[in-house]
């Protein structure tokens, strides 16, 4: 898929959460062709699941598909020990499942709608990412090379996000945020916790704009038009690489075209 080559990337275990379409597919695609074991999970399988592994496997690597629902907590850590089970350990977590849930103004926001934007975006990372540590943590000293969680924060974590989305962008400032904590207490692991940012990605989760609407986005960005879920994919393998990252922890790459510059 690309000519980028991350040697140290063979062989390990990736673990990608909402990755049965969209940012978290094309990441899967990139490790996948780097030799890495890659594990898919989302609520449910893909009706073309089979050939998804079967082309995710071609270059040498492993790969596992995995339902589970990561709003809940549990699932979250049954995901992990599955994974575990299948592949032995985890060498590389990336929080990737996440989105709007809907759009709802102040005034429309009720409990349920709360629970469920917080629940997808914020407990699910959270859980995830507690059930994954010790199996970092032993990664990082078996290989003597740290382990790597990746979050998938969001452009709306800087700017507040668009209408009707204000939890959603909430819960990603909060994903940006609690990331520094990780770090802090977390790095005497050899665990590094990195964000990578998307701005506007021709994916699903834009199923909702018309052309007109699309255009006006594009116009306001840079580089002219969204992002493809591919072009994401390569900051995934370098925040996963220790050789290209070893020594970066705790910050944020914002892919998005110039829409945002911090
Ligand atoms: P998408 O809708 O194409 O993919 C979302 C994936 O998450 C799917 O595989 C879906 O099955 C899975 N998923 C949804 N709910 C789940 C749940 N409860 N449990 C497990 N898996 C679940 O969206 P995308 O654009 O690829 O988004 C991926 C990530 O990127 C999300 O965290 C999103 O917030 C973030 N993001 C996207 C954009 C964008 O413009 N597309 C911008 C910034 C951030």
């Amino acid at each position: 898929m690309s000519a980028a080559h991350f040697p140290d990337l063979a062989h390990k275990r990736v673990l990608i959460t909402g990755s049965s379409m969209g940012i978290g597919l094309a990441a899967a695609r990139a490790f996948a062709a780097q030799g890495a074991h890659v594990g898919l999970n989302a609520r449910r399988a893909p009706a073309e699941l089979a050939e998804i592994l079967q082309d995710l496997r071609k270059d040498g690597g492993e790969a596992e598909f995995f339902a589970a629902d990561l709003a809940d907590s549990a699932a979250c850590a049954k995901l992990v020990d599955d994974f575990v089970a299948r592949f032995g350990g985890i060498d590389v977590l990336i929080n990737n499942a996440g989105g709007l849930v809907g759009r709802k103004p102040l005034p429309e926001i009720d409990d349920a709608f709360f629970d469920a934007v917080n629940d997808l975006n914020m407990r699910s990372v959270l859980m995830t990412t507690r059930a994954a540590l010790p199996h970092l943590r032993a990664s990082a000293k078996a290989s003597g090379q740290s382990a790597s969680v990746i979050s998938v924060g969001s452009i709306a974590g800087h700017t507040g996000g668009g209408p009707g989305a204000s939890l959603y962008g909430a819960a990603k400032a909060w994903l940006h945020n609690i990331h520094k904590n990780w770090v802090d207490y977390h790095t005497q692991d050899d665990i590094r916790f990195n964000i990578v940012s998307p701005g506007t990605v021709d994916t699903a989760f834009h199923a909702d704009k018309n052309d007109e609407v699309r255009q006006r986005i594009s116009n306001g960005i840079p580089l002219g038009r969204f992002g493809k879920a591919e072009e994401m994919a390569p900051a995934f393998l370098f925040f996963a690489s220790h050789a290209m990252s070893g020594y970066i922890t705790g910050q944020i790459l914002d892919v998005n075209g110039g829409q945002y510059m911090p």
